[in-house]
Parts: C-alpha cells; structure tokens; sequence
C-alpha cells in the first residue's frame, strides 16, 4: 500500500518537479492534478477523474482539449515541413500566409509581424524593438515604460518588469525604469464619493503627471491589457482608454495593447481593443493565437512602428534579433486553423466567437446570481472572462484575512468537485473554453455555487 503511494503519479510529480506559480502546501498536501487526456472543454486525469476547466487552460485552449481540426493541421504540416526558423531570409510559406492573415484580422490597415514562442518573448521583443527605435532615432534615452499596478505582461526579466506585482520583488525586480500607474479599478482604487467618471479622469491626470514628472521624451511606451487577465479578470473603468489614448498621443507615446488574453475573441470583439473602442500602435498577441495548441507568439506591428522599424533596421541592415523556432511553420499552419475556428469557422461549424457572443448573457448572469452572496464583493468581467471577489465584509470591502487562503480553498473545493478554476489574491477567475455549451455552463455554476457555500461556511 505504501509502496504504491510513493509510486503514485502525484508523489512522483511533487518528487521530480520544481513547480511555479503553485502554492506549494497545498499541493503537498492533496498532491498534482496529473492529467493524461483531455475530451472537449474537459481535461481526465490519470485516475479517470474528469474536470470541466473553466479556466481553458491557462486561458489559451479556447476550442478545448480535442480539437480534430486543429490536431490534423499540425499532422499535416509535421509531414511537409516540421520545423524551420525565420532568420537569414528564409521562412515557410505558412509564416507568410500567417502574417497576412494576423495584418488582415488586425485593426490595422497595414504593418508587419514578429514571432516568438510565448507572451512574455513578445513582450520582451516589443521592449528591445522600441529601445532598438530609440536610438536609431537619435533619443537613446528614451528608454522607459509604463505600465500599471496588477498588470500581468509575462515572466523574462523585462516582461516581468512591465508586471506590476508585488511578488517580483523576490527577484529584484522591477528593472530600473519600468514605472507602475495605479490599477484602473474603480471598485477596489475608487474613493469615497468618487464617481467612476472622476476616477477615470483621476487615472488620466496620474498618467500626464508622470509622464511630466518623467520628461516625455524618456517615455518609450505604454503598455496595457484591455482587460487585465492575471491581476483577476479587470475591465478598465469606464472610459478609460478614451481618456488616455489622448494624452499618450500628445507626448508621442506608443500604445502597446498586450492582447495575449484579450485578442481572438475572448472579449466578445476581435481584439479586446476592439470592445473598448481605441488604437494601439501594436498587439502582443499568444495563446488563443494557437488556442493553446502551439506554444507561439506573435508582435503586430501597425504601420507606424512598422515603418520606422524597418527603416531603423534597414540603416544598419538588420535587426539582431530572433528565436530558434520563431515564425515555426507547425505553429503557423495550427495558428491559421486556429483563426479560421475561431473567427471564420471550419468544417461547417459556426466561428467559436459566435458562441462567446451567445453565451456571455448566460456567463453574466450566472455570475451576477453568485456575487449576490454577502461574502462576494464584486463581480467583474468582459466576455467569457470574469472574477468573483470574495470578501468578509461586503460593505466595507474588506478583505478575508491571507491566512485563510479563502480563494485557494474555493478553487480546490471546486476541483474536488470536477471544476478547475482559478484562485488569483481573493477572486475566483472564470475563462471557460469558447466551446462551452448551455449545459456545461450550468455545470459549472452549479459547482461553484456548491463550492462557494461551503467555503463561506467554514471561514465566515
Ligand atoms: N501577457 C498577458 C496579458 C498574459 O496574460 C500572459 C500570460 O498569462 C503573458 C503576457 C505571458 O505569456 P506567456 O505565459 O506565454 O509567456
């Protein structure tokens, strides 16, 4: 019996792997979800147990986890061309028709396109390609960015300094001259009597003070999510990219919308800069690119940029920059098929952003129904995408103290119940796959309603 246990899946998971972003007690203590296969927006585990994952992965497996057409366009090119890089002038013809087809759906009329492996690669490039700007262009000081408290911009030493979370402190950072505005979150950063209206005007003013403050000629960029993602599924305050498009234009400032959660769909528009209604001067863009069936990223450059960084690199006849397997042409050929299902549809079937549209009433109103708990503070979200903010005191927001680990708890009741969602500070964020049907939906309510009360019951 023993012997077994040590020889399970989990001890042999928690033995050989350095895990991240996991709360190591908790898993020590109920061990790894280790899977084997996943069946729609289903994933099994290799015990069998079956889990509806309302968090798509990690919000990128959008057409779910069996997808026969997106499997078919990876076999398919794994047998004309498996693998190949995009440096020297040399790249496969699935990248070009990638990149024609990322200009095509984009909000832009023209520009062109960079491929790394993940949203932080893209995030990482977009910085060196504006510091690279920079000094082809004679401001060699203009080398900071902006981002916001909460972001959620990647992991590699420069995206995680666009994050702005407390945790990457541990390892020093944020670099120097990465700078933080406040979240633009009205419920939690709102002050009393302070209408959403003012709040927005209020976020704006911190944005032109610290670009004065600054200087705006050291300002490189201006980084957001449409929607925050990992800071817990945070739509702006209303208004709020009216409000800042103006001033980042009045100071030359490019607006880059990191659009690795937002972008194909997950807002209900194309682009989450779509819903909210601005222009970026680029997209970062991963994830549901390849709905999570190819590691990729990609850098949609509008034309603006696009131009001056053409010119920039023409000047010194490259730009010395690139991965291994940027522009791959397996991940090229899925990231079509991925477009085509997504926004297009394939094989008869309607384009899965139809389905976003149609079952965001359902998701809003499930969600609306939940935070009607007294221990739920806020619900928030845009799309298929939303938070519910647990709280001990609804009328004074005041938090549950850490200790309880009250979301942890949700999320692992949830689990314990067949319902994989995720716990981020004191919210439970949902992102169900864009195939998810009427009945799943309730499925999910319905166990994280149960998962919810039962919590509440042990720490209220
Ligand atoms: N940007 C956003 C908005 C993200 O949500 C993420 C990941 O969740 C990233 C960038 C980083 O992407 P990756 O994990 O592929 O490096």
């Amino acid at each position: 019996m023993q012997d077994d246990a040590a020889n399970s899946w989990e001890a042999r998971a928690d033995a050989s792997a350095f895990y991240g972003f996991t709360d190591l007690p908790s898993v020590h203590q109920r061990g790894a979800v280790v899977l084997s296969h996943g069946d729609g927006p289903y994933v099994v585990d290799v015990h069998g147990r079956r889990f509806l994952d309302a968090n798509s992965g990690l919000w990128n497996m959008v057409a779910g986890f069996s997808h026969a057409g997106l499997a078919e366009a990876a076999r398919v090119q794994y047998n004309r061309l498996p693998g190949y890089h995009a440096f020297f002038g040399r790249l496969s013809d699935q990248t070009v028709l990638l990149n024609e087809k990322l200009i095509e759906v984009s909000p832009f009329d023209r520009g062109r396109v960079f491929y790394t492996n993940s949203g932080s690669e893209a995030n990482d490039t977009m910085v060196k390609m504006l510091w690279f700007l920079s000094g082809a262009e004679g401001q060699p000081q203009r080398r900071k960015f902006i981002s916001r408290n909460n972001a959620y911009h990647g992991v590699t030493a420069v995206s995680a300094s666009l994050t702005g979370k407390p945790y990457n402190s541990v390892f020093g950072l944020p670099l120097p001259g990465f700078l933080h505005l406040t979240c633009p979150h009205y419920w939690r950063e709102g002050r009393p009597g302070e209408t959403e209206e003012q709040f927005t005007a209020r976020m704006a003013t911190e944005l032109e003070d610290m670009i004065e403050r600054e200087g705006a000629d050291t300002i490189a960029a201006f980084f957001a999510e449409p929607v925050m993602g990992a800071g817990g599924a945070i739509p702006p305050s209303k208004g709020y990219f009216q409000a800042i498009t103006p001033i980042l234009r009045k100071y030359g400032i490019p607006l880059i919308a990191d659009e690795v959660i937002c972008g194909f769909g997950r807002t209900g528009g194309v682009w989450g800069c779509e819903t909210y209604d601005f222009m970026p001067d680029a997209i970062i863009s991963s994830k549901n690119l390849t709905a999570g069936y190819f590691p990729m990223g990609a850098i949609i450059l509008g034309p603006d940029l696009s131009d001056r960084l053409q010119d920039a690199a023409e000047a010194i006849e490259e730009f010395p920059h690139g991965f291994t397997a940027s522009g791959h042409p397996v991940g090229s050929a899925i990231a079509l098929k991925a477009i085509e299902v997504i926004l297009e549809g394939e094989s008869g079937n309607a384009p899965l952003i139809d389905n976003v549209r149609a079952m965001t009433p359902k998701f809003e109103a499930g969600m609306a129904r939940l935070a009607e708990h007294p221990n739920i503070g806020e619900w928030r979200g845009k799309g298929l995408m939303g938070a519910l903010e647990a709280v001990k005191d609804k009328a004074t927001k005041t938090p549950f103290d850490g200790a309880l680990s009250v979301s942890e708890r949700i999320a692992n009741t949830c689990t314990d119940h067949g319902l994989i969602c995720r716990p981020l500070g004191q919210s439970v964020v949902l992102c169900p796959p864009f195939i998810i049907t009427d009945a799943q939906m309730d499925e999910m309510f319905e166990k994280l309603e149960a998962a919810l009360k039962q919590v509440f019951a042990e720490v209220a």
